[in-house]
C-alpha cells in the first residue's frame, strides 16, 4: 500500500510543501493529496491590491499541479483526528493519512470588541472583495481608518490611498508605524504618507470598533466610514482542537524540522506553525518564513521516509518588502535574525524588487518542481528505516 501524505491548505506553505514532496518521493510509493477550501492558489500578499480594485491572476490549483502526481481536493477541512489519523471534510468522505502536513494559514485577528461586526479586513480573498465593494460605494471625502502599524497596515493604507485619492485615509496604531525598520526606510515611509495624504495617529490604542468608527483607550471616538482591521493575525481553531501541542496562540508547536513536538507523523508549516527562529524567537507569520518552512517540512518528511537525515540548520530571514502603492515600495535588507540593516531600496526600484519577489513566490508555487532536480527516492520500510538510522 502506498504511504498516504495529506497536505492541508494550499497557500504558500501547503502548495510549496506538496510540490516539493512530489519531487522528492517516488510516485509508486506515495499518494500525495493537497486539500484546499479555495480552488485557486490565492496570493495572500496581494489582498490589499484586490481590495483596492485590482484584478489578480487566477491560478487554479488543479492546473498548477497537473502532471505532478499531487491530487488536489477542493474541500473545507472541519477537523483532524490525530489518533485515528483522519481528516474530516465538510462535504466529502474523511481522508485517512499516514503523514500529515498542516498548513491552514491564518486569518485576521478579531480579539477587540466590534471587529467581527463592524471592521473590514484584507486577511483573505472574500474579506478583500467585501472591502473593495464597500470602498466603491464611498462618496468623495469619506474616511477610511486602517487600524494597525505593521506591514499589512502600511500596504493597505498606501494602496487604498493611491487607488482612491478622493478618500481620506488614516492609520491608527497602538505604537509606531513601521518603527521596526531602519531610519532610512522610516523616513521614506513618512514622505510617502505625506505624498498620498495619509494621516498617521501613533500611540493610539483602539479598544472598540463601532458602526461609526473606533473608540480609543482615551475614550476618544474617531469617526470613519470604513474601518479596516490589520492589527494582527490569528490561526484557525482546528489546530487547537486536534490534541496536537499548540502554543498559547493556537499555532502547532514544531521542532526545527517542522515536525510536531507531540505527534511525529504530523508536520506543520507557515502561519499555522510555531517554529524556532534563528534567535530562539518563533519565526514570524509571513510568506518570507512560510516558504522555507514548507521546504524544510517536505525535505525532513521525505528524508525520514527514505532513510535519510532531516536537515536541522536554522531558518532565518533575508529581507522585508513593503509595497507602497504600485509605484513605490521599501525593500529592507535584514540580518538572518530579522534585524534591519542600512541597506534599503525605495521608490520605483524598491517597487520593482517587491514585485519581482511577489511574482517569484507565486511562480515558485506554480512551478514546484522546476528549480530543483528531480530525485524521487523510494520509501524505505519502517523497520529498515529504523535499522539504518540506528547504524548511523
Ligand atoms: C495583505 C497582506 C499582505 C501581506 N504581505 C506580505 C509580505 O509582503 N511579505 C510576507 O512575507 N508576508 C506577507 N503577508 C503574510 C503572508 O501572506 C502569510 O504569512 C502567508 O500567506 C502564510 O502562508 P500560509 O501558507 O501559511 O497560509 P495562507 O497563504 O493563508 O494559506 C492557507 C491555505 O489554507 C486554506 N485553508 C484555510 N482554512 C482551510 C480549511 N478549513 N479547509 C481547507 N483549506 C483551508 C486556504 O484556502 C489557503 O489555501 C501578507 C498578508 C496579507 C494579508
Amino acid at each position: 500500500m502506498k504511504h498516504r501524505i495529506v497536505v492541508l491548505g494550499a497557500g504558500y506553505a501547503g502548495a510549496t510543501a506538496a510540490g516539493r514532496l512530489a519531487k522528492r518521493l517516488h510516485r509508486d510509493d506515495v499518494e500525495i493529496t493537497l486539500v484546499s477550501a479555495d480552488a485557486d492558489f490565492v496570493e495572500r500578499v496581494r489582498m490589499h491590491q484586490l481590495a483596492a480594485g485590482q484584478e489578480l491572476r487566477q491560478r487554479p490549483l488543479r492546473e498548477l499541479f497537473a502532471g505532478t502526481g499531487v491530487r488536489v481536493v477542493n474541500e473545507l477541512v472541519t477537523a483532524v483526528d490525530v489518533d485515528a489519523k483522519i481528516v474530516q471534510l465538510a462535504d466529502a468522505e474523511p481522508l485517512a493519512y499516514d503523514s500529515l502536513v498542516y498548513a491552514l494559514g491564518s486569518t485576521g485577528a478579531t480579539d477587540v470588541p466590534g471587529v467581527v461586526e463592524h471592521a473590514h479586513s484584507v486577511a483573505g480573498k472574500q474579506a478583500a472583495l467585501r472591502l473593495r465593494a464597500r470602498l466603491d460605494t464611498l462618496a468623495p471625502g469619506a474616511t477610511v481608518l486602517i487600524v494597525g502599524g505593521g506591514l499589512t497596515a502600511i500596504e493597505a493604507a498606501t494602496e487604498i490611498a493611491e487607488a482612491h485619492p478622493d478618500l481620506a485615509v488614516t492609520i491608527v496604531a497602538r505604537g509606531g508605524v513601521g518603527d521596526w525598520l531602519h531610519e532610512k526606510a522610516q523616513r521614506h515611509l513618512r514622505t510617502v504618507f505625506d505624498r498620498l495624504g495619509i494621516t498617521v495617529r501613533t500611540d493610539t490604542d483602539v479598544t472598540r470598533v463601532t458602526e461609526n468608527g473606533v473608540i480609543t483607550g482615551a475614550a476618544t471616538e474617531l469617526d470613519a466610514d470604513v474601518t479596516v482591521w490589520t492589527a494582527g493575525f490569528t490561526v484557525h481553531p482546528i489546530a487547537a482542537a486536534t490534541g496536537l501541542t499548540v502554543s498559547d496562540t493556537g499555532r502547532i508547536v514544531v521542532d526545527i524540522t517542522m515536525r510536531s513536538v507531540s505527534h511525529p507523523e504530523v508536520y506543520a508549516a507557515g502561519d499555522a506553525a510555531q517554529a524556532p527562529g534563528p534567535d530562539g524567537r518563533p519565526l514570524r507569520m509571513s510568506c518570507a518564513a512560510g516558504t522555507p518552512m514548507a521546504w524544510r517540512a517536505a525535505d525532513a518528511l521525505a528524508a525520514r521516509l527514505t532513510g535519510g537525515t532531516a536537515p536541522e540548520d536554522p531558518i532565518g530571514y533575508a529581507a522585508q518588502c513593503i509595497s507602497l502603492g504600485r509605484r513605490d515600495a521599501v525593500f529592507q535588507r535584514v540580518s538572518f535574525a530579522d534585524e534591519p540593516t542600512s541597506t534599503v531600496l525605495t521608490g520605483r526600484l524598491g517597487a520593482r524588487v517587491k514585485e519581482f519577489i511577489c511574482a517569484g513566490a507565486a511562480w515558485g508555487v506554480g512551478h514546484p518542481t522546476v528549480l530543483m532536480p528531480t530525485r524521487r527516492r523510494r520509501i524505505v520500510a519502517l523497520d529498515a528505516r529504523e535499522d539504518r538510522l540506528a547504524a548511523r
